[in-house]
């Protein structure tokens, strides 16, 4: 396919910040890329935009114009150009563009976009059921996700479990004295003014009612974007969590043991500082459940090569590093070195669905995506005509 034209503006993003969105012109119509964006980041990813959002979209509309004729044939000519892009565009300019030219690319060669990237696999959602830390201002609790997954099945009867969790639990929320006043968070989560342990008492017993009445194997899990409260050393919770609000390393490692135990948990995403990436592997020496690296691999081959033997799985979130072909070289590695792959949204999402494509064409086990919300329904909704 040929370029005609490529244009860059400002969009709004589900969290009522702007991003950019590419709008790419080909013989056969309009293609358009939009990147996201996280109120939770890690030291470690790129800068969205790195000199400023107008700035970047001036300087990124002029380059944009020298790709007027351009030919493209295969994914490698995206991967070319993305390694040829100035510096200054890496992030959301260039995952933008990337992501429009996906879009035009499989259109011109008539096959879906997930078969770009070679693989095909059943991927399952895991969906947030309860929201805390920055995706709530600070103002629930500390744990930034209690999260729910089935094991295996198909991807239908998955979807199905993990809304009806997250049905009992709006029941259970209205008819308990907890504050509810019906309220979600930036990726669908519930919030409310439970505790972290009050928290995972009522995401399991929600869980256990469904699994009475369906026999699915569903299962629990958070994200506790531990460097989000990681402060000098010690990690500050704004509420006790088994009777202790500061903690240290040690302590930190023991509760996350502690809580895996307590709750059966299954999926243990960020338990420790992104920093400390030896504490990953203390926790992973004692666990049955996947120890998933977010913030501290940050979809970085360097960052895991030094995570090797320290965890068993790791998201991918092409924004951190905001290029296709390192998207690629990342799942890659994570594959060479046997562990689970989970892409994932981020709190600011657009409606571009594109993520749904790459789990399924990076064969990933799961996507991490909200399981409410029209941006967040829209990759679910994907996910199904894939499957
Ligand atoms: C996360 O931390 O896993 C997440 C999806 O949130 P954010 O996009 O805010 O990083
Ligand atoms: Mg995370």
């Amino acid at each position: 396919m040929k370029i005609k034209s490529a244009a860059a503006q400002k969009i709004l993003n589900s969290n009522s910040n702007y991003t950019i969105q590419v709008k790419v012109e080909t013989e056969s119509g309009f293609f358009r890329g939009s990147s996201p964006a996280g109120e939770s980041t890690s030291q470690y990813e790129v800068a969205q935009f790195g000199s400023g959002i107008d700035a970047e979209i001036k300087n990124f509309n002029d380059f944009l114009q020298t790709l007027k004729n351009k030919e493209f044939t295969r994914i490698d000519d995206i991967y070319l150009l993305e390694r040829t892009l100035p510096e200054e565009f890496i992030g959301g300019p260039s995952l933008s563009l990337s992501y429009a030219l996906v879009y035009a690319l499989s259109n011109s060669l008539k096959i879906e976009p997930y078969s770009l990237f070679g693989k095909k696999s059943l991927v399952l959602p895991i969906s947030k059921m309860l929201g805390g830390g920055v995706h709530t201002s600070n103002l629930g609790m500390d744990i930034q996700e209690i999260l729910v997954t089935t094991i295996s099945g198909d991807l239908r009867e998955s979807i199905n479990g993990t809304l009806s969790v997250y049905k009992e639990l709006k029941e259970l929320l209205k008819n308990s004295t907890y504050s509810f006043l019906g309220g979600v968070d930036p990726e669908g989560g519930f919030v409310t003014s439970l505790d972290n342990y009050e928290s995972l008492k009522l995401v399991r017993k929600a869980v256990e009612k469904v699994i009475q009445k369906t026999s699915m194997d569903i299962r629990l899990g958070m994200d506790m974007a531990a460097s989000m409260f990681f402060k000098d050393g010690k990690y500050v919770y704004n509420r006790p969590i088994y009777g202790k609000k500061e903690v240290s390393r040690e302590e930190q490692i023991d509760l996350v043991k502690k809580l895996e135990k307590e709750f059966d948990l299954y999926y243990i995403e960020d338990p420790v500082d992104e920093t400390l990436i030896e504490d990953y592997g203390e926790i992973l020496s004692d666990s049955h459940a996947l120890i998933v690296g977010d913030d501290v691999t940050a979809t970085k081959t360097d960052r895991l090569e030094a995570a090797k033997g320290k965890m068993n799985a790791t998201l991918v979130k092409p924004n951190q590093v905001g290029s296709l072909y390192k998207v690629k070289a990342f799942s890659d590695l994570a594959d060479k070195f046997g562990l689970a792959k989970v892409v994932s949204h981020r709190s600011e999402e657009t409606c571009v669905s594109i993520i749904s494509d790459l789990s399924v064409g990076l064969a990933a086990k799961y996507l991490k995506v909200g399981i409410n919300r029209g941006e967040r329904v829209e990759k679910i909704n994907r996910l199904l005509e894939l499957n």
